[in-house]
């Protein structure tokens, strides 16, 4: 069980995180496209990630990624089960998460994960 003092802290680093990864990502909106960009910043972004009008932008997949990490662990904290490992629930340590606070694996289901990830690239 986590200490409440690590649970502020790790609140804190989500939500700051969070708030970065969003930031960027409407700064990256933009640049390309300041209308929607500007559409975006009207919805609440937990919303900006299934916004049809980015798909016809490739190059914005990867921070899309990111942004739907965020989404699901933000999510996860509201609902109570931040820090379980979404295919196990094993409890993830402080120290992981403080290393990456949208985490969803324990060690092992990340790896396997990992593995199945690239063995579907490589069919
Ligand atoms: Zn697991």
């Amino acid at each position: 069980m986590m200490s409440s003092k690590t649970q502020n802290e790790l609140e804190h680093r989500l939500l700051a995180v969070a708030e970065d990864c969003r930031q960027r990502f409407l700064h990256s909106v933009n640049t390309l496209d300041a209308t929607l960009a500007a559409r975006l910043a009207t919805l609440p972004p937990d919303e900006w990630a299934d916004d049809a009008a980015l798909s016809a932008w490739p190059q914005l997949q990867p921070q899309l990624k990111n942004l739907r990490r965020v989404d699901a662990a933000l999510c996860q904290w509201q609902l109570g089960l931040y820090g379980l490992c979404s295919d196990c629930e094993a409890e993830l340590t402080p120290a992981q998460l403080m290393d990456d606070p949208c985490r969803q694996r324990c060690g092992s289901c990340e790896q396997k994960y990992q593995k199945a990830q690239h063995t579907s690239w490589t069919l």
